[in-house]
């Protein structure tokens, strides 16, 4: 058990504010500071900070001991690598329209640029490791997202709604096909598109989004996320939303086909505690918000637009899934007292939330058994081993706590306070026979 510091990367898109203020830096940060990286990825590990000052980077202690660190089960499975990676993710503008590969077109992928000779660190390189990246966002506050394509019948009423001349052909393509082969069809237009033709269409697709804000009756009022519904999607005829988005996608990344490939997918927005899960295959980008992510142990993106980053275009339709409908929302399942899983059917991770109220005070067990990673969202809490040591986790600290570890007693501080714990997929939660606030 021991006191991770971490890593922040310090992308263009990221918060000047979200990870300092967790972190306790100074607020504003000189620079933006987009993620938070906890975990052993070779880019930027974490670093175990011993009680006897000491410091070991946790991908070097994983390569000395990784029985000790992983146990053997999660050594042998993934060769002696921590098969998660945990972060805290802080959007300021949106990041790049993006989507990770399946783990056969990921080893397929690394194989093949390894043959072809590309350099690992090489700009152009698409598949720097040979593992896939599921990923499941859980939102610190409210987090809006760009994930999976929206309902074909849907998007044909956005482009309805919109009356763009320019656009028509394209209304026409989807209404003839509403499914995921018409997708794919206007997709690949569009996002394979020359600039001469593209700037045959955007500006006048802004101009339309301009004109639908600003029109009255129909498209009147607020748009509002609707609670206790299935999903969040908007029902109705309202896509003052969906406007607003592309307006502020076009002024960050203006001319780009990611602008116009957008007006397909399914705005998301997650409230705090909700999360979603991202398969491989489905195109996404986050727009605004903190949360907290997990993922594969990977960095395997590949990016169609939104971005000043590398964009392969061929390699992005080969992994592209394109079935499409709202993607469900997580609220989590109850698995202790005061624990609440988001389970997902990757077995390289799972994130659960351990909360208390004000007031509250009742002590958690942990059980080692498994390589984790605690992350102190809220609050602090302290940690005492079987064998008589102890630290304290305060608000943007986090703990390592290794296989081979003995358990571990949680005890909340003063309320209220926030954890999150990542294990592995493989390890078994229990099921908490107490109320259940379920997943929709
Ligand atoms: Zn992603």
């Amino acid at each position: 058990m021991e006191l991770l510091r971490n890593a922040v990367r310090p992308y263009a898109w990221g918060s000047r504010t979200a990870i300092p203020e967790l972190l306790g830096s100074p607020v504003p940060a000189p620079h933006p500071q987009a993620e938070l990286w906890l975990g052993a990825h070779p880019a930027d590990p974490s670093v175990l900070m011993h009680a006897d000052g000491a410091q070991t980077s946790l991908l070097e202690a994983l390569r000395t001991d990784p029985y000790r660190h992983l146990g053997t089960r999660c050594a042998q499975r993934w060769g002696g690598r921590l098969p998660f990676l945990l972060k805290v993710l802080a959007a300021e503008e949106p990041l790049s329209l993006q989507a990770h590969p399946s783990a056969e077109q990921a080893a397929e992928g690394f194989a093949r640029e390894e043959g072809r000779g590309v350099p690992r660190d090489a700009p152009e390189r698409n598949y720097v490791d040979p593992s896939h990246k599921p990923e499941l966002i859980c939102a610190l506050t409210e987090l809006q997202a760009l994930a999976g394509f929206r309902d074909p019948r849907r998007t044909v009423e956005l482009l309805k709604a919109l009356d763009v001349p320019a656009l028509q052909p394209y209304r026409a393509m989807l209404a003839a096909e509403p499914n995921a082969d018409g997708l794919r069809t206007l997709f690949t237009t569009w996002i394979t598109m020359p600039e001469t033709a593209m700037k045959a269409v955007l500006p006048g697709t802004l101009d339309a989004c301009v004109a639908l804000l600003r029109r009255d009756g129909v498209c009147g009022g607020d748009f509002r996320t609707p609670r206790g519904g299935d999903f969040r999607t908007p029902r109705g005829g309202d896509f003052r939303t969906e406007c607003r988005v592309i307006l502020e996608l076009a002024e960050t990344y203006p001319g780009d086909v990611g602008v116009l490939a957008a007006l397909l997918l399914n705005h998301v927005v997650l409230a705090s505690g909700e999360a979603m899960y991202l398969p491989a295959g489905n195109l996404h980008t986050y727009l605004r918000g903190t949360g907290v992510e997990i993922s594969a142990n990977s960095d395997n993106v590949l990016r169609g637009g939104l971005t000043s980053k590398h964009i392969d275009v061929p390699e992005l339709l080969r992994v592209l899934d394109f079935s499409y409908g709202a993607l469900p929302v997580q609220r989590g399942e109850r698995v202790g007292l005061h624990e609440t899983a988001y389970r997902t059917l990757a077995e390289e991770f799972q994130l659960t939330r351990l909360e208390w109220a004000d007031g509250e005070s009742t002590p958690v067990c942990l059980h080692s058994r498994w390589p984790q990673i605690l992350l102190c969202t809220q609050g602090s809490a302290q940690l005492h081993s079987l064998d008589g040591g102890s630290v304290t986790v305060r608000r943007g600290g986090s703990v390592w706590l290794a296989a081979a570890d003995p358990d571990v007693t949680l005890c909340p501080g003063p309320g209220p306070v926030q954890l999150f714990r990542a294990l592995p997929g493989l390890a078994p939660l229990p099921a908490h026979p107490g109320p259940s606030s379920g997943s929709e």
